[in-house]
């Protein structure tokens, strides 16, 4: 049996549309559920191994990508939303009922990504959005409940799938972060 990774992925990942508009996020809700309108197409798109990202039933992993926060709009239940951990670098804002997350903002100022919200594509119908291109935080499925002597065929299988990965972030987002603060602390000018 082929190893499980993410129901996005497991078929084989689907190739994104250029010039892709954008779509409409919604929770599980069978009733007055939570959407959420994204302006434009995503970035990063990615399959995370870590234990905070949002995941459907049964996946390994969650599949989360990154937008500009001024493209993401809560359109209808925002009195559902709830943040699941308000001490955590990145604000999970969740259905209360359902348990979904919608989307994940920033807020402190200082912090490398801010200014950038993290969602997850696989909750709205359109097609088109950007593939997953890399696999983050992947020795952390091991806290979830995976074997560490599953690791090997995981890896194996994300490196099928094109999924390079890693047990960080990947090397353009972990820069990002260096670069960050490197320049917070003076040591490249800013
Ligand atoms: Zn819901
Ligand atoms: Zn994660």
């Amino acid at each position: 049996m082929a190893v499980k990774i993410h129901p996005a992925v497991d078929n084989g990942v689907k190739p994104g549309s250029a010039n892709f508009a954008g779509g409409t996020l919604t929770c599980k809700c069978t009733s007055s559920p939570v959407t959420v309108s994204l302006k434009g197409n995503v970035s990063f798109n990615h399959v995370c191994g870590c234990t905070k990202c949002w995941k459907p039933e049964g996946a390994t992993f969650a599949q989360i990508a990154v937008t500009g926060k001024d493209n993401v709009s809560v359109t209808a239940n925002a009195q559902k939303l709830k943040v699941v951990d308000p001490s955590a670098a990145i604000q999970r804002h969740a259905c209360s009922v359902c348990g979904v997350h919608l989307y994940g903002r920033i807020e402190n100022k200082n912090h490398p990504f801010y200014g950038f919200d993290f969602v997850h594509t696989e909750l709205s119908k359109e097609s088109g959005w950007a593939p997953p291109e890399f696999a983050a935080f992947v020795s952390s499925i091991i806290e979830s409940g995976t074997k560490p002597d599953q690791m090997g065929a995981v890896r194996a299988r994300l490196k099928e799938l094109k999924l390079e990965p890693y047990d960080c972030l990947n090397p353009a987002l972990m820069d990002a972060i260096a670069t960050h603060t490197a320049k917070a602390k003076g040591v490249l000018a800013a």
